[in-house]
């Protein structure tokens, strides 16, 4: 990791008290904060982390070995023969050097939220600005109070554009992580019903991704769905700044599809990156970053190439013009809907839906996989194929009644019938929570045709 700064700088920063660290040594460079031992460099200083399963402070000696310069923990070690700086939290500490790099370099920062599409949208903006300069993103699912300091931690002098990604899980983390990110640009994708058993409500989930709005300085602009009513209600009430919309159905930056893989916008017709209604939409927030930094559209007239993370809006061509469309990676209840209408759409001969429960919809669980069986039953696909752990499962089977149907209660079963079943030219959609584990019946569909 880059983050080059002596040890003089890292006290300061972090104010942390030095144990064994003479004069002479405040001066040693580092060459970034490593929380990993096993990917230590020497050079780095290891920040030891608290995990669910590891303590970080259990590895400080290993990395001293590794090459470690210094350590920086959270409590007092006696008698200790390496360089310590120790501070009162080690992930408020991790995070306050992740705020004080980024603020190194003066280049905008973009910060993505929302209910769905966080990851998509990231890597369309990532894309588009990637036509005007160097863009360091967000990697795999580093969104979080760890992930975001560590991606703030890699950016270097060679950088034009930062996109962070920002995820939550309840209430209050979207304003710690603006807070961290201090984003220029502040983007909304839209706000649903994913982890509401965490939240409550659709009400509380806007509250909780407007806190992006409410943390972000007062010059930045905030880049909002406009075909998102919640949204625009909830972020009316916390953001007084300059604001862009963008939507299909209207907004600053309205787009219309012209087919499936091309959208008019303002008077230009250009290529979608990715398929989709939803993709759309998540294109359209891209253009409105664009737009505010002077970002020429026609530089797109081309295409852009965006590198989607596996069983997120996957194409996965089999032999005999067999087309999934791999969603296996999660599944909220917009992006299943957002998927089905995109299966729906997609010329071919027969359209199945294969599919598990989504999860964390506590209350409303029921009602959500209902919803899910009667979008099946609405866009008339040709089947439905379900993969069964629970009534949740059943209950888009049940909902879904008039559609061919079949369960399964475990992946074997459903491989073996699927490779029996599917013909040529069938579009298929896999998609469901993570934890069911769809992708294995993928991966093996695929290494078996
Ligand atoms: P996670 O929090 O699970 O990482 P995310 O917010 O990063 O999700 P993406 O990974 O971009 O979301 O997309 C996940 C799925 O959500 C996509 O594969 C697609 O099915 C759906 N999706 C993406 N964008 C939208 C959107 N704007 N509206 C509805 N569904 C969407």
């Amino acid at each position: 990791m880059p983050c080059f700064a002596t040890l003089a700088q890292l006290v300061d920063v972090l104010s942390a008290k030095k144990v064994n660290i003479s004069d002479i040594s405040l001066d040693f460079l580092s060459t970034g904060i490593q929380t990993d031992t096993r990917l230590l460099q020497p050079g780095e200083v290891f920040l030891a982390l608290r995990g669910e399963k590891f303590d970080g402070h259990q590895f400080v000696e290993m990395a001293i070995k590794k090459g470690a310069i210094a350590a920086i923990v959270d409590f007092e070690y006696q008698d200790t023969q390496f360089p310590v700086l120790q501070v009162e939290n080690t992930l408020v500490a991790y995070q306050q050097l992740g705020r004080w790099w980024c603020n190194q370099f003066n280049i905008p920062v973009i910060g993505v939220t929302g209910s769905v599409g966080k990851t998509t949208t990231k890597e369309l903006i990532a894309a588009v600005l990637g036509t005007a300069g160097r863009v360091h993103k967000t990697h795999a699912n580093f969104n979080n109070e760890i992930g975001v300091p560590k991606t703030l931690l890699e950016l270097r002098d060679d950088h034009d554009f930062a996109v962070i990604e920002m995820a939550m899980r309840g209430k209050g983390q979207i304003a710690e992580l603006t807070q961290i990110t201090r984003p220029n640009v502040g983007v909304i994708t839209n706000v649903g019903t994913a982890h509401i058993e965490l939240l409550g409500s659709e009400v509380a989930i806007a509250q909780a991704k407007c806190e992006l709005l409410a943390e972000m300085p007062p010059d930045g602009v905030a880049i909002l769905n406009h075909d998102n009513p919640l949204l625009m209600e909830m972020a009316g009430k916390v953001w007084q700044g300059e604001v862009i919309t963008y939507g299909l159905s209207g907004g600053d930056i309205q787009g219309e599809l012209i087919d499936h893989n091309n959208i008019k916008v303002g008077g230009m017709a250009l290529p979608l990156p990715l398929t989709g209604r939803h993709n759309a939409s998540n294109f359209l927030a891209a253009l409105a970053v664009a737009k505010v930094f002077d970002i020429s559209w026609s530089s797109l007239k081309s295409g852009v190439v965006v590198d989607m993370p596996s069983g997120r809006s996957q194409k996965i061509m089999l032999p005999n013009d067999v087309i999934i469309l791999d969603e296996t990676y999660n599944a909220a209840p917009e992006a299943m809907l957002a998927a089905l209408n995109l299966l729906a759409e997609t010329p071919g001969t027969r359209r199945i839906a294969v599919l598990g429960a989504m999860k964390e919809l506590g209350e409303r669980s029921h009602q959500l996989h209902q919803l899910v069986g009667e979008m099946v039953k609405s866009l008339d696909l040709d089947a439905l194929l379900v993969l069964v752990d629970g009534e949740d499962a059943e209950t888009i089977v049940t909902s879904a009644a008039g559609i061919p149907s079949e369960s399964f209660t475990n992946h074997a079963d459903m491989v073996a019938r699927l490779k029996g079943y599917i013909q040529e030219g069938d579009r298929l959609l896999f998609k469901a929570a993570h934890s069911v584990g769809l992708d294995r019946v993928v991966s093996q569909l695929q290494a078996e045709f």
